[in-house]
């Protein structure tokens, strides 16, 4: 029957029996004229030639695209004169003909790959529970606090498991979300399928058959092959059990998959000796092709979930489906406006989505609201904080016009002129001093940008103003060389300062704080020995904090709490990448000195592998030849048997005595008490013995201008700060420095990340490396750190998102300072302190 013909229009694609029946008979011309010597064969009709060029004009029923009919017609007109040409013409015409009709015939074969296939899903279970029986359960009697037992749907055997996982009450469920999902919405043929990956397929049965393990009488296996256009693939089914194993059942199992079926399968794909395979996967009949699934995972993303014992990712899903719908009558916190202006999907949307994903776009449109929330109540938080200290007063360090002698004078006394860079940090510095809000500010410079003496002059303006100043530095190595800088100009200006750490003399610790009671005292340098209960200020103006990141937020705190509330400047040379300073001093300003004093030269990074050592050894004789310094790190004090690394000790024994024999080698490490490593530090800064090695005591501050030399050992067992901390005591001084990394491990990841500190010298970049490879637990290190709960949000991918929380939460706290339009947002803050504060009790 000619039903194509009948249907046929220039619209439908072309039939493939249509164009079997046009080219089967032209091409059996074209065959019996080749083989009768093209003689242009005389048909009962008309001649071969006439015969071939009409039906290269017509072309078959429905027709062939313009573009290659096109082709044809130049042909069918040298046809025409076939009669005419030579016998070579006519063999070299007929060839072109079978050409062009092999052509023909080709660009209508299937192309592959085929588009993948179509699954209709069916209505999700959102609108499913909006049937009669659960909407009647939930109407207004479920809030975010209504415990999990209570919940229908839920039930109190799993609101029991729900609770081994801390999920109590129904925003806890809520907010219990997924830890990945299964792409079955990866809907492919069967040809495109990838081992390794989760997908989603669309086929027919060709053989079914159940049968007994012949090797485990246990085990029986049901085993589907399926066809599509593009290939064939085996499915497998695993029922590990005796009742299984009955011919009854195994029947049973093999005619639900006829030959024939259409089944939509969704799951892993494996390798298998017989190629890829799926085995267990999610198999469902369908009506035919386009017939909707009824399953609720096949053909879509599905969320996977930390699970515990006795709780199934099935009753878990089931417990979110009866509460999501429940969720969408909640409000969002949000006013629209500023929802709508940031691109977010609303709330209740976004945690229904975040569970039930439709497609990868509303999963990442639910995921960026919910980080965007995260990062919001955060940093309202920070601004509330910071709103709260500011009401304090601070002492307005207000100057008169003489006052300001004092940090002249001190300028002129300083060998050099501040760069631009600390001039413009000064005086940021000093308008904040002027108010009477307290100062809250970090000032981020890479190492050697000279941020010490930015900090003097700030002390300074203190005191000019009548104030006393404090400056906390975290190791007592840098608190005395603090000290040490300050003897040198203080006294030429008439200015007291004394020294307090954990092993200052008690007799002079007395009188010590009985100065800065009465108010003789006017600088106090130290380590954390200054938060110390006894230690009370007459009239504190200014504290500073140095290398801030070894401090913790609760520390800095403490120092706040002392009393009156004083001016903070903070100062770190590790500059944390933005994202972590957001979420850690969202409630600082930030200042950065973002230029080195001239005349510096980068310092040369190499690598070398532990057999290169003698290299490095052969470096730091030329380079104390010529009058230079070097230090050689070590990540460990003394000898450690289960770890083979060298120790400092050891080190410095083999240096002094066999590689350096002629020369004075020092040795720093944290175990000395404080009176030794002043020492070792005092013999290395005036020369006297030219090679130091320390343990990464030397991180933080230490100022040697004339070492050049910087030689870290282990090299991959340290951070990536910590490293570019380390090289920063080199290449303080005009001389070209150097720092050699020798790493003993064959990681090719270690060494790809020590060679970040070959290729860049610019402390932010590597820090954001840092963050990078280690995360940011690692990177602050995780005691103390400060570092925000955060469910969805990663402070590592989702900066951007950051940002723009934060200028929200800048532009409400601005409108309305104490939140109290936004009640949602509000209370949505106050619910995460109380959770906090629960967690902290529980952790205590
Ligand atoms: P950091 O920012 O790492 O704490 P320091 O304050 O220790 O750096 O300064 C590093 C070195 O640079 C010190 O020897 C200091 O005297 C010197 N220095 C600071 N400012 C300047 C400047 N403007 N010009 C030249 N040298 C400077
Ligand atoms: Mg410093």
């Amino acid at each position: 029957m000619a039903t194509g013909r009948q249907h046929s229009n220039q619209a439908q694609p072309l039939e493939p029996a249509a164009l079997q029946r046009w080219l089967k008979p032209l091409q059996q011309s074209l065959q019996l004229e080749a083989d009768r010597g093209f003689g242009d064969l005389k048909g009962r009709q008309e001649c071969f030639s006439s015969f071939l060029a009409r039906h290269l004009r017509e072309g078959p029923d429905g027709g062939l695209p313009a573009e290659q009919m096109e082709r044809l017609r130049p042909l069918a007109d040298s046809l025409e004169r076939y009669g005419d040409l030579s016998l070579a013409r006519r063999q070299s015409l007929v060839r072109q003909c079978r050409e062009r009709l092999h052509a023909v015939h080709q660009a209508h074969q299937p192309v592959l790959p085929v588009a993948p296939p179509r699954l209709q899903l069916a209505a999700t279970t959102k609108h499913k529970s909006s049937g009669p029986g659960l909407a009647r359960s939930t109407s207004g009697s479920w809030g975010p606090e209504t415990p999990l037992a209570e919940i229908k749907g839920v039930g109190p055997n799993t609101a029991t498991r729900l609770a081994q996982l801390g999920l109590f009450v129904l925003r806890d469920l809520v907010h219990y979300y997924p830890r990945d999902y299964l792409d079955y919405a990866n809907l492919v043929r069967i040809s495109a399928l990838e081992p390794g990956s989760t997908a989603t397929i669309v086929a027919t049965v060709r053989r079914s058959n159940a049968f007994a393990s012949p090797r485990n009488p246990n085990l029986s296996i049901l085993e589907l092959q399926l066809v599509d256009v593009t290939g064939k693939i085996r499915v497998s089914r695993f029922f590990a059990g005796k009742r299984f194993s009955s011919p009854a059942w195994l029947k049973t199992q093999q005619r639900q998959y006829p030959p024939g079926a259409t089944v939509a399968v969704s799951g892993l794909v494996k390798t298998t000796p017989y190629g890829p395979a799926f085995q267990d996967p999610l198999i469902e009949v369908l009506e035919h092709a386009q017939a909707p699934v009824r399953s609720e995972s096949i053909g879509r993303l599905v969320p996977v979930y930390g699970l515990t014992e006795g709780l199934g990712a099935e009753r878990l899903r089931q417990a979110l489906a009866a509460v999501l719908p429940e969720v969408q009558r909640w409000g969002d916190p949000l006013p629209e406006g500023v929802r709508l202006s940031q691109g977010l999907i609303g709330r209740p949307l976004a945690l229904q989505q975040i569970h039930q994903p439709s497609d990868q776009e509303a999963l990442q449109a639910s995921r960026r609201r919910l980080v965007f929330d995260e990062f919001l109540l955060m940093q309202l938080g920070l601004l509330q904080r910071r709103r709260q200290l500011s009401q304090r007063p601070a002492p307005p360090l207000l100057l008169s016009p003489g006052d300001d002698d004092l940090v002249q004078r001190f300028l002129a006394l300083l060998p050099f002129p501040l760069t631009g860079a600390q001039q413009r940090v000064l005086a940021e510095i000093r308008v904040d001093l002027a108010k009477t809000q307290p100062m809250a500010r970090l000032v981020q410079g890479d190492v050697g940008s000279g941020k010490t003496v930015v900090a003097i002059a700030a002390l300074l303006t203190a005191i000019a103003a009548g104030c006393q100043g404090a400056l906390m530095a975290p190791t007592e190595v840098l608190a005395e060389q603090h000290y040490r800088k300050l003897a040198e100009w203080l006294p030429q200006l008439h200015i007291s300062s004394a020294l307090l750490t954990g092993s200052t003399p008690a007799a002079r610790r007395r009188q010590l704080l009985q100065d800065l009671v009465n108010g003789q005292l006017q600088v106090l340098v130290g380590t954390h020995a200054l938060l110390e209960d006894p230690v009370q200020f007459d009239r504190l103006g200014l504290v500073v904090v140095d290398e801030q990141h070894r401090f913790g937020v609760r520390q800095r705190n403490r120092l706040l709490a002392k009393g009156l509330q004083p001016h903070l400047l903070t100062m770190t040379a590790t500059p944390i990448p933005r994202t972590l300073a957001l979420s850690l001093h969202g409630d600082l300003d930030v200042s950065q000195i973002d230029e080195l004093p001239p005349g510096r030269q980068p310092i040369q990074t190499h690598l070398l592998k532990a057999g290169q050592r003698a290299e490095a050894y052969r470096l730091i004789q030329e380079q104390v030849a010529l009058g230079q310094r070097a230090y050689v790190v070590l990540p460990l004090v003394e000898d450690s048997e289960t770890l083979d690394l060298r120790s400092a000790v050891e080190v410095h024994r083999q240096l002094q005595e066999e590689v350096f024999p002629e020369l004075a080698v020092g040795l720093l490490h944290g175990k000395l008490n404080s009176d030794q490593k002043q020492a070792a530090i005092g013999a290395f800064a005036s020369g006297k013995t030219q090679v130091l090695v320390s343990t990464t005591v030397v991180e933080v501050g230490v100022d040697v201008p004339e070492a050049s030399v910087m030689v870290i050992d282990h090299a991959q067992r340290f951070g990536l700060a910590q490293l570019h901390q380390l090289r920063g005591r080199v290449g303080r001084g005009a001389a070209a420095s150097y720092c050699l990394l020798i790493h003993d491990s064959n990681n090719a990841l270690a060494k790809q990340r020590l060679e970040v500190l070959v290729r860049s010298g610019d402390g932010f970049e590597i820090a954001e490396m840092d963050l990078r490879l280690r995360g940011p637990g690692q990177v602050l290190g995780t005691r103390q750190s400060g570092l925000p709960d955060l469910a969805l949000a990663s402070l590592t991918d989702d900066g951007a998102v950051l940002e723009q929380a934060r200028t929200v939460a800048q532009q409400i706290t601005a409108q309305d300072p104490d939140l109290s339009n936004h009640p949602g947002l509000q209370k949505a803050l106050d619910d995460l302190r109380r959770r906090q504060l629960d967690q902290a009790a529980r952790l205590n």
